[in-house]
């Protein structure tokens, strides 16, 4: 064990027994390079968050400005900043006209958090709707509304009057009623191993919850900004959330979220009690610089069209006996096999061949893949070919 290493595992919080460990001096565009001078495929942009590939340079030119001119200055909803200011002005010409306040905050859980709050205050009501195997966050609130039972069992109790129904699931619809305070649902989900709903499931669901006068909240933490070849995978369903979250892509590689409603709603978190959600470094002026330079490359430089043909190059490439089902909507993958042993080793041959996929949270038999939507036709044909490679080594 090197130095860095004994570092790392001694000195620095574990999450699993067993880690990646492979040790990053630098990364561009889809490349990750170690000190060793191996270099790495990142076909999972970070867990969702290098959509634009990594260091883009506009975003890095975006952030150093920013340096220049200042950073924290204020906590969140005090002060007038102007990059903040500038990309709560393009979320809003980006979004339908009901999405047109964001409150920007720090992750994706702390979105989700905000979101369930509001919809709690706007709505006076308790109760939640969920879907099971979704994933929303690792903190109390969000933690409460995710379905994996195994990973909340040891932090109960939890939040109460939280409701479970299946997704895409016509018939359980009819358990949001008028004690609904909101849905929370990924529009595609996205740790369940990529599942993508029926158009007329989506639209039921968005109908089912004006009758009952309950709040949609999308969570696209995951599948927003550009994943699915829509910058929101809304989109592809024709239905308008009441609540968007957003965080991991984006902040084009800094951690930034929010939640977005709109301003009629959004008012409540400022009385009866004023500051129903304060957040130190939310909207943190540099973070919102990467972002909002993020969106600017997603929507001009014509990423989104070029999203299906890539999707499509892997899958028709991503043929081989071993794998049972593709599941995939843009550049969004789920790529299933007989074994959750099968998929480990196959990870694992990946990585020393230089290409990095990873498993899900809540569907062992399969592991993703969601690259940075700017790889080249001829990057996907070698990382496919060391996929193929991996998956026969394994
Ligand atoms: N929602 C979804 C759909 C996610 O995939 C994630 C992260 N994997 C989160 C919420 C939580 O985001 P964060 O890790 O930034 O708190």
């Amino acid at each position: 064990m090197d130095f860095s290493e004994r570092i790392f595992l001694n000195n620095l919080a574990q999450t699993t027994d067993e880690p990646y460990l492979i040790t990053i001096e630098r990364a561009e565009g889809i490349y990750l390079y170690s000190p060793d001078g191996k270099k790495y495929r990142d076909l999972i942009s970070g867990i969702g968050v290098s959509n634009i590939g990594h260091r883009h340079p506009k975003v890095v030119r975006a952030i150093q400005d920013q340096l220049e001119k200042h950073l924290h200055v204020m906590v969140y909803g005090e002060f007038i900043q102007d990059t903040p200011n500038r990309l709560a002005k393009k979320l809003t010409e980006l979004l339908p006209p009901n999405l047109n306040c964001s409150f920007l905050v720090n992750s994706g859980t702390e979105a989700n958090e905000g979101a369930l709050k509001l919809a709690k205050r706007f709505t006076g009501r308790t109760e939640i709707v969920s879907f099971r195997k979704s994933y929303h966050g690792s903190t109390h609130g969000s933690m409460s509304v995710s379905g994996n039972e195994v990973k909340k069992q040891a932090f109960r109790p939890l939040l109460p009057d939280v409701r479970f129904i299946d997704f895409n699931e016509p018939k359980d619809l009819s358990q949001i009623t008028e004690h609904t305070a909101c849905v929370i649902v990924e529009t595609i989900q996205g740790d369940a191993g990529v599942r993508v709903p029926d158009v007329s499931y989506m639209k039921a669901l968005r109908k089912r919850c004006d009758d009952a006068g309950a709040l949609l909240i999308l969570d696209e933490i995951q599948c927003g900004i550009g994943r699915t070849g829509k910058l929101f995978a809304f989109e592809h369903f024709q239905i308008v959330p009441d609540i968007l979250t957003v965080a991991k892509a984006f902040g084009g590689g800094l951690p930034i979220g929010a939640f977005i409603s709109d301003k009629k709603i959004m008012k409540c978190l400022t009385h009866d009690p004023m500051l129903g959600h304060i957040t130190t470094f939310g909207g943190n002026p540099v973070c919102c610089a990467s972002a909002l330079a993020t969106l600017e490359v997603i929507t001009e430089h014509n990423l989104l069209e070029q999203v299906e043909a890539k999707g499509k190059l892997f899958e028709k490439l991503l043929k081989h006996p071993a794998i049972k089902e593709i599941r995939r909507i843009g550049l969004m993958f789920a790529i299933d096999f007989d074994s959750a042993e099968r998929v480990n080793r196959i990870v694992l041959q990946g990585k020393a061949l230089g290409v990095i996929t990873y498993w899900f949270l809540s569907h062992p038999y399969s592991f993703r893949i969601a690259p940075p939507l700017t790889i080249t036709e001829d990057e996907i044909k070698e990382s496919c070919q060391l996929i193929l490679q991996a998956i026969d080594n394994a």
